[in-house]
């Protein structure tokens, strides 16, 4: 496949999360068929499905040669090392990593669904993604619209980055 560009959400809020984060943007970027890997900043966001510790979130640009379902697997092999469990859904968790955005790609399948069906309503996606892309649009409005919408959830940027 042709490289093209992909966003991925990357999420925590059990054990030391910032220091997850920093090692799956790590482990992201020097896997094969992923190129420059640019991270938006951490945040620190509160729970929205679920209780439990806070989260931290970020959102990273990669230029990938691998079809969407190969990235999948790949993401979850890098949560799978970081030990994430699902309990349930929404459970609180070590590492998710979510296949946000793929350049030319729209699918739903059993597996896989992109773009993320849920990240237009999310501020602790759409905050990182516009440090990274503040003139993309989604299906759903600009990302400024869409943070408007989600004014209520708390989120707050982390310095040390
Ligand atoms: P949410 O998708 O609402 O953020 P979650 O990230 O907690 O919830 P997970 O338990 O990480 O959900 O994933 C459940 C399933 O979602 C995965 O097994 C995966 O097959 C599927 N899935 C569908 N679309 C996507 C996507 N775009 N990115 C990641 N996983 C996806
Ligand atoms: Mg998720
Ligand atoms: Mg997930």
């Amino acid at each position: 496949m042709k490289s093209v560009t992909a966003y991925i959400g990357l999420g925590a809020n059990l054990g030391d999360s910032a220091a997850t984060i920093q090692a799956a943007l790590s482990e992201l970027a020097a896997q094969p068929g992923i190129a420059d890997c640019t991270a938006s900043p951490l945040y620190r966001t509160v729970p929205i499905d679920t209780d439990g510790p806070l989260f931290i979130n970020a959102v990273a640009r990669i230029h990938t040669t691998l079809e969407p379902l190969a990235l999948l697997d790949l993401l979850q092999t890098i949560e799978n090392a970081h030990h994430r469990e699902r309990p349930y859904r929404y459970a609180p968790r070590t590492l998710d990593l979510d296949l946000l955005l793929m350049d030319g790609i729209e699918m739903h399948g059993e597996r896989l669904t992109v773009p993320h069906p849920r990240a237009h309503e999310r501020a602790f996606v759409l905050r990182p993604l516009q440090d990274l892309a503040p003139d993309l649009i989604l299906a759903q409005g600009s990302l400024s619209a869409l943070l408007a919408a989600c004014a209520d959830q708390a989120i707050q940027r982390l310095d040390t980055v």
